[in-house]
Formats: structure tokens, C-alpha cells, sequence
């Protein structure tokens, strides 16, 4: 069995860290809030006073922090990871975070020869607690295959996805596709209930022709339709709109960076702000179609 550093011990690194022990491994954890902190200890993690101290002869270290600018500052800071890691050790970071960022820290990491890959994932809060999120990879062979057992601990769908940075990329395209075709699906039931259209119709319809896509047959934004869908719920999240416009930003910022046209993306960044400024940040994605309707 080995020793982990889990740093980042939020709503998603918490339960992960957690299946980790689990698995037989001694996990030493390390957050800024101690709360965190004392509920991975609850959970059988030995605390560490600080990032030094947590990845000190550890054969893996993961990472789960909010942005780009707290993962630069955890692995590249003074007395961060890579001045107290040992050259064998595999680096992990699950964070959702720029694709820029992403890169820089695995090029640093690559020049004190420690293996690393970026391993952002989909399934949220439940998938984390059980064990069962998407991982999308980025990295070199040899350090996914590193990654990998630990990883499987935590997901149930490894991607490796390429070179450094390409399981960030892969997040934010999938996501960016995610949010636009969650408001085109939308903007069709508002314009179909004006055209007294019934829901369950173009459902019905939709789902099975040339309009079928996965924001309408798996997470349908009306209620009806999809029995598991948050409509259902009153919208509760779910994949939280604060997320999604997030991702949108990042989206943003790389198509910008690389050049790269992206009109409706940028349209649904706007939109997605537009919902969250309104006081809905919490509320699951799908309620954007409230909000084109014009309501709350
Ligand atoms: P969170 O805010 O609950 O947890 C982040 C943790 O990092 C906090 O406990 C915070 O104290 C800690 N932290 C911040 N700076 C730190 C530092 N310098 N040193 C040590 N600890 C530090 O966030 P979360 O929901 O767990 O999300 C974590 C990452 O996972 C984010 O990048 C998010 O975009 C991504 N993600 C979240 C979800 C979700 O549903 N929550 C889904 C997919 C991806």
C-alpha cells in the first residue's frame, strides 16, 4: 500500500481522499480550513501542518483546489509540492483549472523530473462519494499509467485524453458543448410552448430525430420528459450553474488564447452570467430555461 498526500479537502477532494483509505492506503491530508481538515482525520487521514510536510516522502500526491492560481501556488510556491516531493513520487491534480496553468505546472514539475499528469473530472459531488467519476488525463504514457491505479480507486471511467494539459482541454470542450446545448434545447421549449406545442411532443419527437442530443434525452430541462432530470427537483443541483459558467470562462480564455473561434460559446459564458449575476448561481444548470422564459 502506499502513502498519499491529499491536498484539497473540499466538497469533491473530501470523499475522494477518503476513498483512497478506503483502498488501504495512508493518506495524509492537508487544507487550508481546518474543518476540512478534522472531517478527512474523522474519515482516517493523518493530518499534515503543512504541503511540505503532507508530500515529504509520499509516493503519490493529489490535488483538489479551486483554480489555476491555488494550483500554481501549491505545487510551484516556497514550500510547495515540488520543493519537498520526491523525485519518484506520481502528482495528481484533479482541480478543473486553465489549460495555461495546467501546462506550466507539469513543465515544472518535468524539469525536477517528477512524472505528473492533469486529471480533471465530471460526476460531481455523488460521483465522487461513490467512487465512480470520469477522469479525463492529460499527461505522458508513462505517468498515466502511474496515475491510473489511484485513479481507479476514485473513478469509474479513466480517459487519457494526451499530453500535458489535454484532460483540461477535454473538460472544457465537453462542457462548452454542454452549456450551449443546454440553452439550445431550452430556447426550443420556450418557442414551442408560444407555438402551443406540448413538451412531451417534441420530446417525444426531438429525442428520436435530428434535434436528439444529451441535454434533452438524459437531463431534459422541463419537467416531465426525463424522470431523473433536476426539472423534476425545482432545479436543484445537479451540476450548479456557478459550475458550468466557470467552465465557460475557461473555455473562454483558451479559445482566446489559441486563437480560436467561438461565437456560441462566448454567447452561452454571457448568458450563464447573466443567470448567476441574477442571484442563480446555485441552481442546477438546467434552470437557464426559466430565465429564457423570462422567469426566475
Ligand atoms: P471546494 O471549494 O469545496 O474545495 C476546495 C478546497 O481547497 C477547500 O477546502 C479549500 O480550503 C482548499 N484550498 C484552497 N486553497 C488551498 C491551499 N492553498 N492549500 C490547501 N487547500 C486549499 O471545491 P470543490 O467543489 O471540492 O471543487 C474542487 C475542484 O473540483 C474545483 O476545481 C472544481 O471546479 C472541480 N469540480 C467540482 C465539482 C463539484 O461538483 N463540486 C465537479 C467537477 C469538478
Amino acid at each position: 500500500m502506499a502513502t498519499v498526500a491529499f491536498i484539497g479537502l473540499g466538497n469533491m477532494g473530501g470523499p475522494m481522499a477518503k476513498n483512497l483509505m478506503g483502498a488501504g492506503h495512508t493518506v495524509r491530508v492537508f487544507d487550508l480550513s481546518e474543518q476540512a481538515v478534522a472531517a478527512s482525520v474523522a474519515d482516517g487521514g493523518e493530518k499534515a501542518g503543512t504541503v511540505a510536510d503532507a508530500v515529504a516522502g509520499a509516493d503519490a500526491v493529489v490535488t483538489m483546489l479551486p483554480a489555476g492560481k491555488h494550483v500554481r501556488s501549491v505545487y510551484t510556491g516556497d514550500d510547495g509540492i515540488l520543493s519537498a516531493v520526491p523525485g519518484s513520487a506520481i502528482l495528481i491534480d484533479s482541480s478543473t483549472i486553465d489549460v495555461t496553468s495546467a501546462r506550466d505546472v507539469q513543465a515544472a514539475a518535468a524539469e525536477k523530473g517528477v512524472d505528473m499528469v492533469d486529471a480533471p473530472v465530471s460526476g460531481g459531488v455523488g460521483g465522487a462519494a461513490a467512487g465512480t467519476l470520469t477522469f479525463m488525463v492529460g499527461g505522458a504514457d508513462k505517468a498515466f499509467e502511474r496515475a491510473k491505479p489511484f485513479l481507479d480507486i476514485m473513478g469509474k471511467n479513466i480517459v487519457h485524453a494526451g499530453g500535458p494539459g489535454n484532460g483540461q482541454a477535454a473538460k472544457i470542450c465537453n462542457n462548452m458543448i454542454l452549456g450551449i446545448s443546454m440553452i439550445g434545447v431550452s430556447e426550443a421549449f420556450v418557442l414551442a410552448e408560444k407555438l402551443g406545442l406540448d413538451h412531451q411532443s417534441l420530446f417525444d419527437i426531438a429525442s428520436t430525430a435530428s434535434g436528439q442530443c444529451w441535454s434533452l434525452t438524459s437531463y431534459c430541462p422541463v419537467p416531465g420528459p426525463v424522470e431523473t432530470s433536476p426539472a423534476n427537483r425545482d432545479y436543484q443541483a445537479g451540476f450548479a450553474a456557478a459550475m458550468m459558467l466557470k467552465d465557460l470562462k475557461l473555455a473562454q480564455n483558451a479559445a482566446q488564447d489559441a486563437g480560436a473561434a467561438t461565437p456560441l460559446g462566448a454567447e452561452a459564458a454571457a448568458l450563464y452570467g447573466l443567470f448567476d449575476a441574477a442571484g442563480q448561481g446555485d441552481v442546477d444548470f438546467s434552470g437557464i430555461i426559466n430565465f429564457i422564459r423570462g422567469h426566475k
